[in-house]
C-alpha cells in the first residue's frame, strides 16, 4: 500500500517542463517531507498528484495502492482518497464552510444515502475544538476574509473531516505563528495511522520539530536530488541548499 510516483514528467500548458523525472514512494503509515528552494517544483508536484488541469503529464506514472491516478479526474482522485491542502487556499464566497465539507462527504456516500445532520455537526464541532477553531467558522464562507493562519487551519479541518488515505500538505506551516503551528501539528499527528500516508512540503525544520517525518527529500530543478532520514532536514537548516551548487542534479 503506497502512493507511488515514478519517473514523473510534467509541463505547463505552454510546454515548459517543470517536473523532470520525479520518483517517490510514500507507503501507508509513513510521513514524508519534501524540502527545497523556491521554484523547484514542489507545488507543481502536489498539484499534478491531485489532478490540477493547468499541467500536462508527459511521462511516468502515479498510482495509489496500485490504482492508476493519472486516468482519473480531480474529483475521482479526491473520492478515492487523495487530499491536497493548498499552499494558497482559494476563497469560495457564498458557500458556508459547513455546507462545503458536508457536500464533499455527501459525494462519497452511495446514491440515495443521506448524511445524518446531527452526527455530522457533532463530528465537525469536535474536530473544530481539536483545532481550536471558533464555531463561527462553520457559517462563514469558505476561506473568505480568513487570515492566512485561519485558512491553513481550515485546510486541516477539511482533511480531518474527509479522512483521506494520502494527504499532501503544501506549506501548511507558512504564515502560522508558533501557537497555530502547534495546533496544526496536533491535527496532523492525530491523523497519523498505519493506513494513511502523508507528504509534507515545507521550507522549515520548525514544522518537523512537531511532526516527525520518517523520510526527508530535497527537490531541486524538478527532481528529487537527495533523500534521507529526519537528520537531513536538520542538516539543511544548518547548511542551507549550498550543496546543490556542488552536486550535479542527479536523483539521489
Ligand atoms: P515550489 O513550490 O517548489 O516553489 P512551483 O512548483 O510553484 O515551485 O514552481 C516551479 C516552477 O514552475 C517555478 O519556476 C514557477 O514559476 C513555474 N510555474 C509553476 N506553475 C506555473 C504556472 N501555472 N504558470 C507559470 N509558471 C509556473
Ligand atoms: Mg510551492
Amino acid at each position: 500500500m503506497s502512493l507511488l510516483i515514478s519517473n514523473l514528467h510534467a509541463t505547463l500548458e505552454n510546454g515548459t517542463e517543470i517536473l523532470k523525472g520525479v520518483t517517490l514512494e510514500i507507503p501507508a503509515g509513513e510521513v514524508h517531507a519534501i524540502m527545497g528552494p523556491n521554484g523547484s517544483g514542489k507545488s507543481t508536484l502536489s498539484k499534478v498528484i491531485s489532478g490540477h488541469e493547468g499541467y500536462r503529464v508527459t511521462g511516468g506514472t502515479i498510482t495509489m495502492d496500485g490504482q492508476d491516478l493519472l486516468g482519473m479526474s480531480v474529483d475521482e482522485r479526491s473520492r478515492a482518497g487523495i487530499f491536497l491542502a493548498f499552499q494558497y487556499p482559494a476563497e469560495v464566497p457564498g458557500v458556508s464552510n459547513a455546507n462545503f465539507i458536508r457536500a464533499a462527504l455527501q459525494s462519497r456516500l452511495p446514491k440515495g444515502e443521506e448524511i445524518d445532520a446531527v452526527a455530522y455537526y457533532k463530528r465537525l464541532y469536535s474536530k473544530m475544538d481539536h483545532l481550536e477553531m471558533d464555531r463561527k467558522f462553520t457559517a462563514r464562507s469558505v476561506n473568505e476574509g480568513f487570515s492566512g493562519g485561519e485558512k491553513k487551519r481550515n485546510e486541516i479541518l477539511q482533511m480531518m473531516m474527509l479522512e483521506p488515505k494520502y494527504s499532501i500538505l503544501d506549506e501548511t506551516d507558512s504564515g502560522l505563528d508558533i501557537d497555530a503551528l502547534k495546533i496544526v501539528a496536533k491535527g496532523v499527528n492525530a491523523m497519523r495511522s498505519p493506513e494513511r500516508g502523508m507528504l509534507l512540503i515545507t521550507h522549515y525544520q520548525r514544522l518537523l520539530d512537531y511532526i516527525a517525518p520518517d523520510h526527508v527529500h530535497v527537490m531541486a530543478g524538478g527532481k528529487i536530488v537527495r533523500s534521507g532520514g529526519p537528520e537531513l532536514a536538520l542538516e539543511l537548516e544548518k547548511h542551507g541548499y549550498d550543496f546543490l551548487k556542488e552536486v550535479e542534479l542527479v536523483p539521489a
